[in-house]
């Protein structure tokens, strides 16, 4: 799947200021500093769509990007065009946020990921430096009660011996496997190496090829 386009669209404070729902939407999320933003400008091919965050914990807003991507068959020489929403959501998990912002983030995004209608898939980027992470497990956990349906994206692989990484990622879906039956679909991703970038955005291109098909 090739990008056309992609542009920054508006920043809201809840679901029901968001645009309006007429487009396949992916949303990404995680703990704050985790790569969010380098990885959507990765997936973009743009440095500066989403603001590399210099103060974590900041940016409380549901932030929309309207994307224009191929579909479809990838070896098609005329392929055709489809317009989704890319959504970067406020990351959890930052220590210096006061009591209340942190629900009103609770709520904001509840709410977000519970109603808008058009959201299609959530990706839940997890450091790939790490061993699993209680927060982000009791995240997972949270999508599962709501019916979310989420993949996962284990970031900045580059930063850390690939051994280890793979190890991570093993132990990350075997603390997962406590909970869940099946096992989400999962990425691994460097955006300084832009690797995974082309598994993700295939397989964005698969969903909105099957949800084109159903539009038709
Ligand atoms: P966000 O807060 O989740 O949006 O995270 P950012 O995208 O702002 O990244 C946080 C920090 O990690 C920044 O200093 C990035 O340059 C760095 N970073 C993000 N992704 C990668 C990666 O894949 N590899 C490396 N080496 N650094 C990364």
């Amino acid at each position: 799947m090739q990008i056309k386009k992609a542009n920054y669209i508006i920043s809201s404070p809840d679901y029901q200021k968001c645009p309006v729902p007429d487009k396949p939407e992916y949303a990404f999320i995680g703990r704050s500093n985790v790569g969010k933003s380098s990885l959507i400008n990765m997936l973009c091919g743009n440095d500066k769509l989403a603001k590399t965050s210099a103060s974590p914990g900041k940016t409380q807003m549901i932030n929309h990007f309207g994307i224009e991507s191929t579909v479809g068959n990838e070896t098609d020489r005329k392929p055709e065009l489809f317009n989704w929403y890319l959504v970067d959501l406020p990351g959890y998990g930052f220590a210096k946020v006061s009591i209340s912002s942190r629900r009103r983030w609770e709520q904001m995004i509840e709410n977000y990921l519970r109603k808008r209608e058009n959201l299609t898939m959530v990706f839940v980027l997890i450091d790939s430096r790490h061993s699993p992470q209680k927060i982000d497990i009791e995240f997972l956990l949270q999508l599962k009660n709501w019916q979310v349906p989420f993949c996962l994206v284990f970031t900045k692989s580059d930063k850390e011996n690939q051994r280890i990484v793979s190890k991570n990622v093993k132990d990350f879906l075997d603390a997962m496997r406590k909970s869940w039956q099946f096992l989400p679909q999962h990425f691994v991703t460097s955006a300084v190496k832009k690797t995974g970038r082309t598994k993700i955005l295939s397989y964005i291109n698969e969903v909105n090829t099957e949800l084109l098909k159903r539009e038709r």
